[in-house]
């Protein structure tokens, strides 16, 4: 029997950390969807559109294809047939990407891709909406979440070790206002399925978080 697991939550829960690890020791294939959001993200910035014109949002999606790899066992997102995995993991990015992730035609076209992805394989998808919409049946559901205290100190500390100068209030703000603007958007709004299982991992570590959610998996005896 084939299987799926979806992943949702708020941004900095730790949702691909954790599921690309899964996904390692299961054996199955991850799928980071904000990636793909990401990528429509960076089209829109590209192009030079208001992440506040919805109608020049929907026109210009269609000229975006999305498409995603493995290479490695790591996924690579495509925009128009350019690698740019490198350039999606920005502040600016993800901020875009909330906004354009509201618009009807940018969910659509994801959504189909998304869907397409788990018909062929056994996979772990992390995103927004995955038990809610684009995998109702999904094999088990997980809604991790964590305080918006330690999702901040959990970047804040990303950055840092990478040498990036940050603010820890300003973190703790924009992912206030990001989790806001997903949770109270008209379509595919953030929320637990109801049949989801909520793991909170304010006081996990990476490898109690995989480990429990293995074990959820587990007791559906795959
Ligand atoms: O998970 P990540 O931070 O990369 O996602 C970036 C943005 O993409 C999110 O803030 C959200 O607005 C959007 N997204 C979404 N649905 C998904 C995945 C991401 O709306 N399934």
């Amino acid at each position: 029997m084939s299987y799926s697991i979806a992943i949702d939550g708020p941004a900095g829960a730790g949702k691909s950390t954790i599921a690309k690890m899964i996904a390692r020791q299961m054996g199955c294939i991850y799928v980071d969807t904000g990636a793909m959001y990401r990528a429509m993200a960076l089209f829109m910035i590209r192009n030079k559109i208001s992440p506040q014109d919805g109608n020049a949002i929907s026109e210009k999606c269609r000229e975006a294809d999305i498409t995603i790899r493995y290479e490695n066992k790591e996924q690579v997102v495509f925009l128009n047939g350019e690698n740019v995995n490198g350039l999606i993991r920005t502040e600016e990015v993800g901020k875009m990407a909330s906004s354009s992730s509201k618009n009807a035609d940018v969910r659509a076209k994801l959504v189909e891709l998304q869907r397409k992805l788990a018909e062929s394989s056994d996979i772990i998808m992390d995103g927004r909406d995955i038990g809610t919409c684009v995998l109702p049946d999904a094999t088990v559901k997980i809604y991790l979440t964590a305080s918006s205290g330690v999702r901040a100190k959990r970047r804040y500390d990303e950055l840092t070790a990478k040498g990036e100068p940050c603010d820890y209030a300003t973190i703790e703000a924009d992912i206030i206002q990001r989790d806001h603007q997903d949770m109270t958007r008209e379509i595919s709004p953030l929320k637990q399925a109801d049949d989801a299982v909520l793991v909170d991992t304010s006081d996990m570590t990476i490898e109690e978080a995989v480990e429990t959610i293995i074990t959820i998996c587990r007791q559906k005896c795959f």
